[in-house]
């Protein structure tokens, strides 16, 4: 190619960009394909970047076919090659060998990837910042000359030239300043941006540039995605489709200010047409009062609960210390009474305990405790503690275990209170003189350990909501709770890699099973 093909090759180009109003995928898309074609190039990609340094649009030169690994070898070269490099580096880089050149990773060798020839990367930039990576390879070693490099970087200022030109053209067309839009949208009291269907800002009310720290300038050059991620999906996904069909969109995510500062947005998004033009008026909700507000009752609350054990730890050592002195008397009446002052302060402390965990794990916080446990040891110490109310309940408490259980790693404390709490549930749903059968059995990789009882049941239609916080079945009567102890008990399961669930027929009584793996998992589950 001589210099005058050259130079009509880029005014050809220029003039195809600059001839209709076209998005920013179409300019994209128009320039590779136009360089594909003049320089016989069958490998190329072009990415543009948000200012917090994430893909927002990107095009390739590939066929159908191979849609799917050219883009992963593209998002390849973006994390550990030349695409990286170029966009980090502000520069041209020109490797005249990839089959020979330390910056070209080791890519997997599929019928698409090209493994010979050189390759290019040309930065988008302006004023020092870059927008962007044009990437070509040609399977010729040494075929990017000084020549084409300069036509190329020239292509690239033409490209972003008529990417910021969108700007201006939009919002020209919107002329919307005397509309009542206009006069609500300057004076909302919450942060607005509007932006074409593309996501490029073309206003935004002095409540969002004061959020944001920008000046008007400054975010009408941004794209909403660098303000906040809708998702960074793979190249060339469309992440506005669902705005562009009409549909509001509401999500939570964390708006970027200019000085890098992050804050925790609700953003309601919706389609709006002013003038005969669509626009995209994104509202952000500043939620940091609320998380703040939010983390201090966890605080708060945590605190409560902790502090709750110390005194009540002092009232059950005053009633072990009392029990002992009343050894001496032989008091029915007196050590009745005590027993259930014991009792009592022991599901009061098991309360506490099942509320400091919810909360622990709710905020994903790894607070399992684990060691080699003998599984008969956590059940015997449950069915202790809860056969004085099976007794009172005149409920025939029975159990089928295998005499041979594996030892098993896990929070016993925590696994001991989900059998108590599934045990004290089925004796408290349990009519007088019913039954409630506690079952285990190992399998290979997990054991399972179930509660039956003869209450009366769970209807199919509630069964997965009573492992919810404050969830209670309304006909269950006169027998008092929080609907704490089942969401316990699934924090508690899931925790340990296990599964829990309730099988139950109306009238015909409930069976709570769960399962836990017998190797846990070499990371804590955060749930
Ligand atoms: P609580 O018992 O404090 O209400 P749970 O979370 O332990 O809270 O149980 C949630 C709801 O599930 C209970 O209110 C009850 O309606 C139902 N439930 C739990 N266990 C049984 C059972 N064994 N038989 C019948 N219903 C039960």
């Amino acid at each position: 190619m001589n210099e005058r093909q050259r130079l009509e090759w880029v005014c050809k180009i220029t003039g195809e960009l600059f001839a209709q109003d076209l998005s920013t995928e179409k300019i994209l898309r128009t320039v590779l394909s136009m360089i594909g074609e003049a320089l016989e190039i069958e490998h190329g990609c072009m990415l543009t970047f948000n200012n917090n340094g994430t893909v927002d649009e990107g095009v390739m030169l590939s066929t159908e076919a191979n849609a799917e690994s050219m883009r992963n070898f593209w998002n390849l070269l973006l994390t550990r090659g030349l695409i990286g490099y170029v966009y980090h580096g502000h520069r041209t880089i020109v490797i005249r060998d990839i089959a020979h050149d330390p910056r070209w990773p080791q890519l997997p060798t599929a019928p698409h990837i090209p493994q010979s020839g050189s390759a290019v990367g040309i930065p988008l930039k302006k004023n020092g910042r870059n927008y962007g990576v044009i990437t070509l390879i040609h399977p010729v070693v040494d075929y990017f000359s000084d020549e084409i490099v300069h036509m190329l970087e020239a292509v690239a200022d033409i490209n972003l030239a008529a990417m910021r030109g969108i700007i201006n053209i939009n919002s020209r067309v919107i002329n919307y300043k005397e509309t009542r839009y206009h006069a609500l949208f300057e004076h909302a009291i919450v942060p607005i941006i509007l932006t074409n269907l593309d996501g490029l800002v073309i206003d935004a009310n002095q409540q969002a540039l004061q959020f944001l720290g920008y000046t008007r300038d400054e975010l009408l050059r941004e794209r909403i995605t660098s303000i906040h991620r809708l998702g960074t999906g793979p190249i060339g996904q469309d992440r506005y489709a669902s705005l562009r069909r009409g549909d509001a969109v509401e999500f939570r995510s964390t708006a970027w200010k200019l000085n890098g500062d992050p804050i925790p947005v609700t953003v309601r998004a919706r389609r709006i047409t002013m003038q005969e033009q669509d626009v995209i008026e994104w509202v952000e909700q500043d939620m940091s009062r609320q998380i703040e507000a939010e983390q201090l009752r966890n605080d708060l609350t945590a605190m409560i609960y902790h502090d709750l054990r110390g005194p009540l730890h002092t009232v059950q050592s005053s009633l072990s210390a009392l029990a002992r002195q009343l050894a001496n008397y032989d008091d029915d009446n007196l050590a009745d009474i005590l027993q259930v002052a014991v009792r009592s302060s022991r599901q009061l402390s098991r309360l506490i305990n099942n509320l400091l965990d919810m909360q622990r794990l709710e905020e994903g916080k790894a607070v399992l405790k684990r060691k080699q446990t003998s599984l008969h040891y956590i059940i015997a110490r449950a069915i202790e503690l809860v056969q004085p109310m099976a007794a009172e309940a005149e409920i025939k408490l029975a159990f089928n275990l295998p005499n041979e259980l594996p030892m098993i790693e896990v929070d016993d404390n925590m696994i001991q209170r989900v059998v108590t709490n599934l045990l004290e549930n089925a004796i408290k749903y349990t009519p007088q003189k019913g039954r409630v059968t506690l079952y285990a059995e190992a399998f290979e990789d997990r054991i399972r350990i179930s509660v039956q009882d003869t209450g009366p049941g769970i209807p199919i239609h509630i069964q997965h909501e009573i492992f919810d916080k404050f969830s209670r079945v309304k006909t269950s009567g006169a027998v008092k709770g929080f609907g704490l102890g089942l969401a316990f008990c699934r924090l508690a399961v899931e925790a340990h890699g296990g599964e829990i669930w309730v099988e139950s027929k109306d009238d015909s009584g409930s069976t709570f099973s769960f399962t836990l793996p017998l190797k846990p998992l070499s990371q804590p589950v955060i749930v």
